[in-house]
């Protein structure tokens, strides 16, 4: 018979697959487990429906049998098995060279697009090849009469031909590699060596998985003599994880759940293992990561957790489970007051599942409070991932979870210089302060660099920073903390100065008017309008805005990809106590080019400060040159 052949990039593939994607050769063993299970899964799903599977539950199972003579290790199962085409589909798609050739046609680098072949594919039944420089797969079809042998060495190719195989289901045998100076493959014959990794890394698999063990018995009738036997048990315990009792779960056995379901090679921040009863009854094992997945801030993220009912899974991602602000948490719920053949639509407006949902809710938000109260490092660590999310909760749905989600938010303090919540901060707030003080920018150096910040810190309150562009929108949507009222430096007059200082103020506007009213004229539409303020200590200006959009939201806004562009309403402060300001005055009477210009200047200085670009950079340019040789 006629070899196909793994085309040469498949053979690089294969060859990078088996030596480098997994470090532990072992795993191959409970990724042939899986897919047994996977194909028992299938089959009694249909048994349900369908009476001419002829099985019930019981009759489900795995077998593991070694063969050291031959150096062969067999998994058996009676699943739903596989067709010649599936075989060839399944089991070759490696081999299949219709997309390598496309992939190849279209990618500028090999490299690139060997990651990509990988992720479209399978790679589990391949682990195979790690241990095995044989591999036989037969099957049999539910519903077909013929059985059919895949048989392949590795990279280069592999046969199907018909067999005989009287039991619908798939048998693999593996015929493991010889040791070598580095590695050791022999122990992957040892009944103890196979039932323990079957222990570690199957035990929770619902069907059981037995093995066949050498034991020995007093032979009846005669003392003292034995005979040995072949005892067949069950390895597997069939609980799932999460079905069995915390205190029966080591940390390991956690995190090794978390690593292999979820391909996280970090341990988890935190792990919530709940048992409910009551209105709602379900077992749920959550896990909040500590690094968002790859793809959590794009586009093709799916939220969710796991459903199963009584231990089979229904939806892989069911996204009712989880609110969006808590997307970032993964796992699983499992309840056995949930219909098996439940489907999509329905489960959204199930009274069950809602009532799970607002349960989970809960025991997340929970935890988080736990963690922020007795872990403060620790849940630093985590808000720094998935604060943002938090942060989005807020402005969400036009604030329908503020409340629940305030506690748990946090700012950059400008005394502290750490993250606070917002109850520490009212916490510290002087005598007599009525509001909480914030400041937009890029960055905390950029806000510490406001002028607006410059009288607040030194009168010593504390300014929370926003560096999220989501921070100021949630912020507007809490509108208050505790009674508390916030307000951003740069949008709201903030006039920490005595009765004294305020009447002085309000001549110098008065007498100045006119020249305000100038000054405004030159910057034709930029300003809403120009005036002294007492707030700024070292600098000449600055741009503050009024009304409801603040200059720092009109950035944000508009960066979006819609037509709809707002405008804060922006207002030009001069500092009445700096050199620049009477300056001005002087100008403004003897000097009407030079007022012009440095009009100008003072605004594009204050765009400057407040971390935006100048419309004009080359005039600004050229009036700095003229100003330098003068
Ligand atoms: P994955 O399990 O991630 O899909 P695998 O390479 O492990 O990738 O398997 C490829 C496919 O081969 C499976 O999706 C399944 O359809 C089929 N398969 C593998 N093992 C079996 C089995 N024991 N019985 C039936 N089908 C199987």
């Amino acid at each position: 018979m006629k070899k196909k052949q793994f085309k040469a990039e498949s053979k690089k593939l294969l060859d990078m697959m088996i030596n480098s994607i997994y470090t532990h050769k072992e795993i191959f063993l409970r990724e042939l487990i899986s897919n047994a299970s996977d194909a028992i899964d299938k089959l009694y799903f249909r048994s349900l429906t369908d009476e001419s599977v002829g099985k019930n539950k019981e009759d489900f199972f795995i077998k593991v049998d070694i063969d050291k003579e031959n150096r062969n290790l067999i998994i058996t199962d009676n699943g739903i098995g596989m067709t010649s085409e599936e075989l060839e589909n399944n089991l070759g798609t490696i081999a299949k060279s219709g997309s390598l050739d496309f992939k190849k046609d279209n990618a500028e680098s090999d490299k690139k697009d060997d990651v990509e072949i990988i992720g479209q594919f399978g790679v589990g039944f391949y682990s195979a090849f790690m241990v095995s420089d044989l591999v036989t797969v037969e099957s049999k079809a539910f519903g077909s009469d013929q059985a059919y042998r895949w048989t392949s060495t590795g990279a280069d190719g592999y046969t199907i031909e018909p067999c005989d195989k009287e039991d619908v289901g798939t048998v693999i045998t593996l015929h493991i590699k010889e040791d070598t100076e580095n590695e050791k493959y022999d122990e992957f014959l040892e009944t103890y060596k196979i039932s323990g990794l079957i222990k570690k890394y199957s035990d929770y698999i619902r069907y059981p998985i037995k093995m066949d063990f050498e034991s020995s018995r007093p032979v009846e009738g005669k003392e003292g003599e034995y005979e040995s036997f072949t005892e067949t048990r069950t390895v597997n315990s069939m609980i799932p994880l999460w079905r069995k009792n915390k205190s029966e779960i080591s940390e390991e056995e956690y995190e090794r759940f978390y690593s292999e379901k979820f391909y996280d090679f970090e341990k988890p921040a935190r792990i919530i293992h709940t048992k409910t009863e009551g209105q709602a009854t379900f077992d749920a094992l959550m896990f909040i990561p500590k690094k968002p997945a790859y793809d959590y801030y794009s586009k093709e993220f799916e939220k969710g957790l796991a459903l199963y009912s009584n231990g089979v899974l229904i939806m892989d991602k069911c996204p009712d489970l989880l609110p969006d602000y808590f997307s970032f948490v993964r796992g699983l719920v499992d309840s056995a007051d949930l219909s098996l053949n439940i489907s999509r639509e329905v489960l959204q407006h199930d009274h069950q599942l809602k009532l799970i949902a607002r349960t989970i809710e809960k025991k997340i938000k929970n935890e988080l409070t736990k963690m922020l109260n007795n872990e403060r490092e620790a849940y630093e660590e985590f808000y720094k991932s998935f604060g943002v999310q938090l942060k989005f909760g807020i402005y969400n749905e036009f604030g329908a979870h503020k409340d629940s989600l305030k506690d748990l938010v946090m700012f950059y303090s400008s005394t502290e210089k750490k993250l606070v919540t917002l109850s520490e901060y009212v916490s510290r707030m002087k005598d007599g302060q009525d509001k909480i003080y914030y400041a937009c920018g890029d960055s905390a150096e950029k806000i510490d660099m406001l002028p607006q910040t410059d009288a607040l810190k030194e009168k010593g309150y504390e300014v929370l920073y926003c560096t999220d562009n989501v921070d100021e929108f949630a912020l507007k949507m809490l509108d208050e903390y505790d009674g508390k009222k916030f307000a951003n430096v740069c949008a709201e007059e903030i006039d920490l100065s005595t009765e004294d200082e305020k009447k002085q103020l309000e001549e110098q506007n008065e007498s100045g008017k006119d020249m305000l009213e100038e000054m405004k004229n030159i910057l034709s539409g930029a300003v809403q309008s120009v005036k002294f303020t007492n707030r700024l200590k070292n600098y000449p200006a600055c741009l503050s805005s009024e009304g409801n959009i603040s200059v720092e939201m009109e950035k944000i806004l508009n960066s979006m990809p819609t037509d709809n562009k707002v405008k804060a309403d922006i207002v030009l402060e001069l500092n009445a106590s700096h050199p620049v300001a009477e300056k001005l005055k002087t100008l403004y009477t003897e000097d009407k080019d030079s007022f012009n210009k440095f009009t100008k200047l003072l605004y594009d200085q204050a765009r400057l400060i407040g971390g935006m670009t100048i419309e004009n950079p080359s005039e600004f340019i050229n009036m700095i040159s003229e100003l330098m040789v003068k």
